[in-house]
């Protein structure tokens, strides 16, 4: 049980794909630990999720939880989960579109918050620490968190898929500027997800 120093953009590692990990490696002492370290390292950032590569490592693995998140309070809740080797595939509507939002997103790696447009629903594959496979349908800012989570393993940071780079703000600024806009949009938004 260890919390790592978070990497921050500009160092190489997040921009490196991470390899999967081989099925019979998965109850192995190593990815266990870094499974233990990466939720160790996100509770203790209250991060809403964390990949492998934000700690040094370049296995598929990343974590999620969102209770009552102090970075991102608006968030719907997320129960702990170990993804690992996780699939991600974007779902289309009756017309065969995918369906975007933009998410003021932010990252532990990177200081500032920027909007980010995202699929509102996914569906994804992964399997748990135990090994047992999982496939589920994600929406919304949930939606987001994967898709975000799954981008780290593939070298990608939020940066890159912001479309309009005048939306990033560090946090302060975006608290002052643009908090109150984009939370009362992604909460009607989130209200669609709720049951
Ligand atoms: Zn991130």
């Amino acid at each position: 049980m260890t919390v790592h120093p978070i990497r921050s953009i500009g160092d190489p590692v997040l921009r490196q794909r991470a390899v999967e990990v081989p099925l019979d490696q998965i109850a192995a002492s190593e990815t266990q630990t870094l499974i233990d370290d990466l939720i160790d390292t996100m509770r203790a950032a209250d991060g809403a999720g964390l990949a492998a590569n934000q700690i040094g490592a370049l296995q598929r693995v990343a974590v999620m939880e969102v209770h009552d998140n102090l970075r991102y309070p608006y968030k719907s809740p997320i129960p702990l989960t170990i993804a690992v080797n996780p699939v991600i595939e974007a779902m289309v509507d009756a017309e065969g579109v995918p369906e975007t939002v933009l998410i003021n997103e932010g990252c532990l790696s990177v200081p500032l918050r920027g909007e980010v447009r995202r699929h509102v629903t996914v569906r994804v594959r992964y399997r748990d620490r135990r090994g047992i496979e999982h496939e589920q349908i994600e929406r919304g800012l949930t939606a987001g968190t994967w898709q975000h989570e799954c981008d780290h393993l593939d070298g990608v940071l939020f940066v890159d898929r912001v479309d309009d780079p005048a939306t990033l703000a560090t946090w302060d600024e975006y608290a002052f500027h643009h908090r109150a806009a984009f939370v009362e949009r992604i909460t009607a938004f989130e209200e669609r997800f709720r049951s």
